[in-house]
This record gives C-alpha cells, sequence and structure tokens, in this order.
C-alpha cells in the first residue's frame, strides 16, 4: 500500500497558511512483522518533514507581520535576504531571512534596514534540543549521547560529541548564573513567622555522603566530592552532587534541591550523613525542625572493623576478648536505639578498657585496636553534638 502524509497549517482565522505538502510518502507492505507500522528511520523522516514545514511556515507568518510599517502600514522595501539554520530535535531548518528597509515615515537613526527573524531566533538552537543533550550528556558520554540521540531522533547527522560538549557547558555557565548568593544560614525567619505557614506536605529525608574521586588528570591525586539524594514523600526524589575544594556555593546548592522539594520552615527535615565535618557542616542551618542523624551505614562499618579486632583479641586471651565483645554489642545497641550519649560512654570506657590491657596482654594488634576505638569515640563525640 502507497502511504502519503501531507501537512495543511491553518492560521487562527482560518487562512491556509501551508496547504497540503506533503510530507512522507511510503510504500508499505502487509506481509511481515517488520513492515507493520512505521520504521524508526521513516517516523524520523516524519518528524523531520514535519518540522520543517512547520518552522517554515511560523517564520514566514513572523515575517508578514513584520512587513509592513508598524506607524503608517506602508509595505516595507524588501534588500534581499541572508539565511538562517535554526538547530532542532527534529533536524535543522534552514530558512530564509529576508532583509526590509526601514519606513521612511520614521526618521529614527541607526541602521536603514533591518532583518525580523533574529529577533524570533534569539537563539539558532531550540531550547528542548539543549535540555535533551544536557541531560544525556550529564548521564552518559558525550559519544554515547550522540549515538543515542540519532537512534530515536532525526537530528542533524554532523551533531558531534564537542558540540554536546559546548552546549552542555553552555547550559552549565547559565545554571550557575541563575543560582543565587551563598550563605553561612538559610533560616531568616522567626517562630512566629513559621506558626503562619500552612501545614507542610510531608518529611523530607536527605541523605549525604563524601568520598574521593582521582583526579582524571593527575592520576596520584584524589579530591573530596559530596553527593546526596533527596527523599520527599510525596515527589520525586532528586540529587546533589559537588566537588568543594571547588564549589563556591555548596550550601547554596543543597537549599535549592530542598526548595526545589517544597521545603517549608515548619517542615521536619532528617539529615542523615556520614559524620564527617564537611557534610555536617553543609547540611547545617538549613531548617529550623532538621534533625540531623549519622547514617548506620558508616557507624557499622566502624563496628566491624572494632569487631574484627575483638575477634582477635578473643584468639589472644579469651576472657578479656569476650568481655570487650560483649562492650562492643552494648555500644551498638545504645547506638542503634539513638542514644548516642550511653554509646559515647560506653565507647570511651572501652577506650580505657583497651589502655588497661597493655601491660599484660601481649596481642600483637592492641595499640591499632585501642587507635581505632579512639577514633571511634571521637566519632561519636563529635556527631552526638547538635549541629
Ligand atoms: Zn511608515
Amino acid at each position: 500500500m502507497r502511504v502519503e502524509v501531507q501537512l495543511r497549517v491553518v492560521s487562527g482565522d482560518g487562512e491556509i497558511l501551508c496547504d497540503d505538502a506533503e510530507v512522507l510518502a511510503l510504500d508499505k507492505r502487509h506481509d511481515r512483522l517488520e513492515a507493520i507500522g512505521l520504521s524508526l528511520a521513516e517516523g524520523k523522516d516524519l518528524l523531520a518533514g514535519v518540522q520543517q514545514y512547520l518552522i517554515a511556515t511560523q517564520a514566514t507568518a513572523f515575517v508578514t507581520e513584520r512587513r509592513c510599517c508598524a506607524h503608517c502600514a506602508r509595505p516595507l522595501r524588501s534588500k534581499g535576504r541572508t539565511s538562517l539554520t535554526f538547530r532542532t530535535p527534529f533536524g535543522n531548518v534552514p530558512l530564509d531571512s529576508p532583509r526590509l528597509h526601514r519606513c521612511r515615515c520614521t526618521d529614527a537613526a541607526g541602521p536603514q534596514t533591518f532583518s525580523p527573524l533574529p529577533a524570533l531566533f534569539t537563539s539558532h538552537t531550540a531550547p528542548e534540543l539543549l535540555y535533551l543533550e544536557s541531560k544525556w550528556a550529564s548521564l552518559v558520554s558525550y559519544g554515547m549521547t550522540v549515538d543515542l540521540l540519532k537512534d530515536v531522533l532525526p537530528i542533524d547527522a554532523r551533531l558531534n560529541p564537542k558540540t554536546v560538549r559546548n552546549h552542555l557547558h553552555r547550559v552549565a555557565v547559565r545554571a550557575e548564573a541563575a543560582l543565587g548568593d551563598e550563605r553561612p544560614n538559610f533560616i531568616d525567619s522567626c517562630q512566629a513567622d513559621w506558626r503562619e505557614l500552612p501545614p507542610p506536605e510531608g518529611e523530607i529525608v536527605v541523605g549525604i555522603d563524601g568520598g574521593y574521586v582521582r583526579d582524571w588528570a593527575d592520576k596520584k591525586d584524589h579530591f573530596g566530592v559530596l553527593v546526596g539524594k533527596s527523599l520527599p514523600r510525596d515527589r520525586q526524589d532528586r540529587y546533589l552532587g559537588l566537588v568543594q575544594s571547588f564549589d563556591a556555593k555548596p550550601k547554596r546548592r543543597l537549599w535549592e534541591l530542598l526548595c526545589s522539594q517544597g521545603l517549608q520552615m515548619n517542615q521536619t527535615v532528617t539529615f542523615l550523613i556520614d559524620g564527617g565535618d564537611d557534610v555536617r557542616n553543609l547540611a547545617a542551618e538549613m531548617a529550623p525542625y532538621a534533625e540531623h542523624h549519622l547514617d548506620w551505614f558508616h557507624v557499622t562499618m566502624r563496628l566491624t572493623v572494632l569487631g574484627q579486632f575483638a575477634t582477635g583479641l578473643v584468639n589472644h586471651d579469651r576472657n578479656e576478648g569476650e568481655r570487650i565483645a560483649r562492650d562492643l554489642l552494648r555500644i551498638k545497641r545504645y547506638l542503634w536505639h539513638g542514644n548516642s550519649r550511653a554509646g559515647l560512654l560506653w565507647a570511651e570506657g572501652l577506650v580505657d578498657e583497651l589502655y588497661g590491657l597493655e601491660e599484660d596482654c601481649a596481642y600483637p594488634k592492641l595499640k591499632a585496636f585501642i587507635k581505632t576505638a579512639e577514633e571511634f569515640a571521637t566519632y561519636i563525640r563529635r556527631n552526638g553534638e547538635p549541629t
């Protein structure tokens, strides 16, 4: 069968702006599964065809409205034409851009001719193309972004990773410029104001974790990164990632993330943090009803190491080892139930116990055990304090 797709564009007052333009003509079979419906290539041709006619018609309508003088309505004389290309997710669209003489009824200073179209095409790349390029290039490589877009869209065949990279950077610079100032404290109202607020939507939980990434250029070097994930009850999760040594506005970035989740000053925000100073500082002074909890993963990681030392001690000195292992279990229970005060007391007691073993016990890893236990007690002490 033969399929012909034609396009007709009609203006608001019924005038036909583009009539029966042939967008696509296909000879389709109906005896094989692969032939049923539009193929990817045919779908891309269809979108590209509609886009060409639609944009050309829109550009013509825009120019037509500016062909007469806005003051005396006389038609403006033509002064040749140039061309411009509009890049869209559905292909590049070449356009004629006519140049017109200004009307003699105005004696305004400046050039005697002008082109109307640049006032419409303030950018030669469609915002949605920039959006798709930036979105995918932030998830996969620039090269894969190009391949992916070309797979599903009739995008310009010349699109290459370098162009995507340039576009992404341009979008990033714009997004950065739109970001407000950094502040040490984002709580700028008082309790009386919070009482006036409507009830918040629900609790927001934000997990923030720090880590190190190897420098791509200097393989021996590492730099610290912070990543976070916000989990509000009724909205989509949002993510945060930043390089602290480089970022001038880390708190503002977290603040904007919370605002995008509908944060209100009367809302409970729970921060699950890894206990590092950088993460604690980042999450501090964000909301009056914020709670900061140590992420259990990081507590249990340290407890596991202490447990391994205790097992070693059991093999060396059964009685002392089992006593220490019981203390560890007790610390774990207190911390699990949120009693950091008791957990800290017992952690400090553990350090004292281990020091007491120094004289008589020949466990070879005792010094390392003491050091790890001391670090653990410091960790609990710091994170038990209100931020
Ligand atoms: Zn005029």
